[in-house]
């Protein structure tokens, strides 16, 4: 067991696991790319005379953090569960990590889908969360538009509900080491419609197929998508922490980005540092 994962790879994540790893916490820091390494130009960061490139600033901080840290691993989180205060971690290998405590450092992204009307039938029938909307579609026929691995788990979370689920990969390969237990449909979609709520897919040949709901499960979960399944408070579009920088879950830190209004490389580096110095305590005290 952990003492605290951190999930985020980016200058907030490593931020934290500088601090916890010279702390002797045991942590393991789990993540893929960050924003900053889409940055090739970053002119307003402490300590350099010359503009940086963002990937270069990103391995010079992972090079830091594996110095004191060697717990960093390139892998997808696809799950978070909380069972009796223990952290369960799925991770797209499969591989099950368990922690006392979590550091959301995940950033800010967002997965969006392109097909027309989409966000138009949000919260009328389409969904980006299994735990929160799946009990309305029971015994519904529902598609989950994605093709990874997060997308399968999705799937079978919906097994609760309905039978009826089929992975819509939207033209592209599925590509998953899991396999799945319910109808695959690679046709491409054009757009959704419907009155009120959603009501038929339209591919791109103009054929209908008629659906009760759609479940938004591509690439991988963000930000967004732990927030709804795990209930974590929020307030305008930023994650709600108290002056720990604790979330409304008992052991859940939250740091950079996904906290910070002032979205910027040394904002989430000094909010980083400041959850590790809270997770430390947390950890001393329980
Ligand atoms: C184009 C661009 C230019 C910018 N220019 C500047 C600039 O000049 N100066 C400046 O100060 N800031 C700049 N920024 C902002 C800066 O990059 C961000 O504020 C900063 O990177 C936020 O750090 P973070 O650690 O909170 O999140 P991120 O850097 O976004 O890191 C998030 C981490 O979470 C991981 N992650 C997400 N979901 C999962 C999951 N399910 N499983 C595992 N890992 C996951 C990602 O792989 C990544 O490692 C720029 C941003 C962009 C997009």
């Amino acid at each position: 067991m952990f003492d605290t994962i951190i999930i985020g790879k980016g200058p907030a994540g490593l931020s934290a696991g500088i601090y916890t790893s010279m702390a002797n916490l045991n942590t393991l820091i789990i993540g893929k790319d960050s924003e900053i390494e889409k940055t090739t130009d970053i002119k307003n960061y402490f300590g350099f005379s010359n503009s940086i490139n963002g990937k270069n600033l990103k391995k010079t901080g992972t090079k830091k953090a594996f110095s004191v840290c060697f717990q960093i691993i390139n892998y997808i989180v696809i799950k978070i569960e909380n069972v009796d205060n223990v952290f369960e971690i799925t991770t797209t290998n499969h591989g099950i990590f368990q922690s006392k405590t979590i550091l959301l450092a995940t950033g800010n992204s967002r997965n969006k889908v392109q097909i027309e009307n989409i966000d138009k039938f949000e919260g009328r029938g389409v969904s980006y969360c299994t735990t929160c909307d799946g009990f309305f579609f029971r015994n519904k026929k529902v598609g989950v538009i994605g093709n990874t691995n997060y997308t399968i788990n999705e799937a079978d979370e919906l097994l609760n509900y309905t039978q009826n689920i089929h992975i819509l990969t939207n033209g592209k390969p599925l590509e998953t080491t899991l396999r799945a237990d319910t109808n695959v449909n690679t046709r491409k979609i054009g757009s959704i419609e419907g009155e009120q709520r959603l009501e038929y897919i339209v591919y791109d040949n103009g054929e209908k197929e008629r659906f009760d709901g759609l479940f938004i499960a591509i690439n991988y979960p963000t930000t967004t998508d732990f927030i709804k399944k795990l209930g974590i408070e929020t307030k305008n579009n930023l994650i709600k922490i108290n002056e720990e920088y604790m979330t409304n879950i008992k052991g859940m830190f939250a740091a950079g980005d996904l906290v910070n209004e002032f979205k910027q490389i040394s904002t989430a580096v000094a909010s980083g540092a400041i959850a590790g110095k809270n997770i430390i305590k947390y950890c001393k005290r329980n």
